[in-house]
C-alpha cells in the first residue's frame, strides 16, 4: 500500500468489533494498521515506517523478529508447539526454569509459569497469603504496596496498584490493602515501620516495582529503599515480592534491579521482556523457605493454580532463545550506551515550557510535563514525526529496543524535543 490510501478490508471490517486497551472506544482515534515489524521499526499498512520507541511495551528488547529467537520457535513448532502442564513436563520449561534459577539471586530456585503478568502477580499474592496458612497463621492475608504502583489489571493486581492511576473506578470494589509512600527518607520510612508494626498480624507481604515504578508514571527510587523494605520484611516476617515484570531482563541497567540493591526478594515476578517480545508468557519465581512451606503430606498445602496455557513449550523456547541472545550479545552494554544517549539527547527538553522532570535510567528516559491535555493528539504527532511514541498520564517516555542504533535512538529523542519544544 502507499501513503494516504484507505487501510487494508480486514481493518474496515473488523474494527467495528475489537474492543482495544485503556481506550474510550467513542473518542479514541483509530489505531494504525500494522503490516509487520522488523527490528526497530513497525511498518504500517500504508508503507509509513515508525522507529519504535517503547519496543510493544518494553517486550522486545532484542528488536522484533530476531533470527535467533525465530530460528528456536520454528524448530520447536516443529515437534510441539504446546502440551497441557498437568501431569506433563518438557524440555523448554525445565531447561527454562533451571536457567532462571541460576540468574537470579540466592536460592530463589522455584519457578511457577504463567501466560501474563498479571496473572504472575496473583500467583505471587496467593503464594504469600497462603504461606502464612499452610504455617497455621492465619489472618494475614493484606498487603503493603505503594503509591505510583502498577500491577496489572486483574482483580488482585488491580488491590496493589495505585488507587490514584487507571484502576481509580475499581477502588470499592477490590479488597483493601495498604498504599503507603515508598519509604524515601526517614518520615516514610518510619510512617512504614508504623503501619507495619500496628498490622502487622493482618499482613502477607510487601510489593513493590524494584528502582523504576512502571506503568504508574515512570517514577525512580533508589536501591536504599530495598534495602529498607528487606528488613521490615524480615523483622515482621512478610514476604517480600518484586515485581520484576517491567525492570527484569536489563531494562534498568543490571540484568535483574534486586541486583543493583543487593537484595534478595522472597518471591520475584517476571514477565515483558522474558520472551524477548515475542510470545506471551510470565513466571513467579519463590525462594525456598516459601516452596518448603507448601512441602507437605497434606494436600490441602499445595498451590492450587494452574492457567490452562502454563509453560507453554513455544514460548519456553523463545524465552530460552532471549537468554541465549543476553549471554552472546552485550546486551548490558547497549543498555549503558542507551542511557548516555537519552542522557544526551532528551536533556534538551530540560527548561523547556511546561516540563517538570527530565529523568534517565537504564535503556529508560522520560520527559514529564505538568500536565498533557491532548494525549491521543500527542500521540499523533509522534506518528507525524516517523516514531512510535505513547505518553500517558504526563509522561513521555522511551524503553527501546537495546540492539536500537545510535541514528534510530537520536531520530527518536529529536522528535520529542521537537514535540514537547513545539507545545
Ligand atoms: C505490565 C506489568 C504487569 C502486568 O503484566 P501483563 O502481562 O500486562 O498482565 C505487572 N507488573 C508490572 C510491573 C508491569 O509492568
Amino acid at each position: 500500500m502507499t501513503r494516504g490510501s484507505t487501510p487494508p478490508g480486514w481493518y474496515r471490517s473488523g474494527l467495528d468489533h475489537i474492543w482495544l486497551p485503556y481506550a474510550q472506544m467513542k473518542t479514541a482515534r483509530p489505531p494504525l494498521p500494522v503490516a509487520h515489524t522488523e527490528g526497530c521499526h513497525i511498518v504500517l499498512a500504508d508503507g509509513r515506517r515508525l522507529i519504535d520507541g517503547i519496543a510493544s511495551w518494553w517486550t522486545a528488547c532484542h528488536g522484533y523478529n530476531h533470527p535467533h529467537i525465530r530460528a528456536a520457535l520454528e524448530r520447536q513448532l516443529a515437534t510441539m508447539p504446546h502440551v497441557m502442564f498437568g501431569g506433563l513436563v518438557h524440555e523448554p520449561a525445565l531447561t527454562l526454569a533451571r536457567r532462571l534459577a541460576d540468574l537470579l539471586p540466592g536460592d530463589l530456585d522455584r519457578v511457577f509459569f504463567s501466560e501474563s503478568g498479571s496473572v504472575a502477580v496473583e500467583v505471587a499474592l496467593k503464594m504469600a497469603v497462603q504461606y502464612g496458612l499452610n504455617r497455621g497463621v492465619r489472618g494475614r492475608t493484606q498487603f503493603i504496596a505503594f503509591k505510583g504502583g502498577y500491577h496489572g489489571d486483574t482483580m488482585g493486581a488491580m488491590a496493589v496498584s495505585d488507587d490514584a492511576g487507571m484502576h481509580g473506578t475499581f477502588h470499592r470494589a477490590l479488597p483493601e490493602q495498604w498504599l503507603l509512600d515508598l519509604p524515601t527518607d526517614e518520615a516514610s520510612s518510619m510512617a512504614l515501620t508504623q503501619t507495619v508494626e500496628r498490622h502487622a498480624e493482618r499482613l502477607a507481604g510487601i510489593i513493590v516495582e524494584p528502582l523504576v515504578q512502571g506503568a504508574g508514571g515512570m517514577r525512580f527510587h533508589d536501591a536504599a529503599v530495598l534495602q529498607v523494605l528487606r528488613r521490615i520484611a524480615d523483622r515482621y516476617d512478610l514476604l517480600l515480592i518484586f515485581d520484576e515484570i517491567f525492570t527484569g531482563f536489563g531494562r534498568t541497567g543490571t540484568l535483574f534491579a534486586c541486583e543493583a540493591a543487593a537484595v534478595t526478594p522472597d518471591i520475584v515476578t517476571l514477565g515483558k521482556a522474558l520472551t524477548g517480545g515475542s510470545l506471551p508468557l510470565a513466571a513467579t519465581v519463590a525462594r525456598r523457605k516459601v516452596f518448603d512451606a507448601f512441602w507437605s503430606d497434606d494436600p490441602r498445602h499445595a498451590l492450587m493454580h494452574g492457567p490452562t496455557f502454563m509453560a507453554h513449550a513455544l514460548a519456553c523456547a523463545a524465552a530460552n532463545a532471549s537468554l541465549d541472545l543476553f549471554e552472546q550479545e552485550p546486551r548490558l552494554q547497549q543498555v549503558q550506551a542507551i542511557a548516555a544517549a537519552l542522557t544526551e539527547g532528551l536533556g534538551a527538553c530540560r527548561g523547556l515550557p511546561g516540563v517538570k522532570d527530565v529523568r534517565v535510567r537504564g535503556a529508560i528516559g522520560v520527559v514529564e510535563l505538568e500536565r498533557i491535555d491532548d494525549l491521543d493528539g500527542l500521540r499523533t504527532r509522534f506518528v507525524a514525526e516517523g516514531v512510535f511514541v505513547r505518553p500517558f498520564g504526563n509522561v513521555i517516555y522511551l524503553t527501546p529496543s537495546f540492539t536500537i542504533d545510535e541514528g534510530e535512538l537520536a531520530t527518536l529523542t529529536n522528535a520529542i524535543v521537537r514535540v514537547v519544544g513545539a507545545k
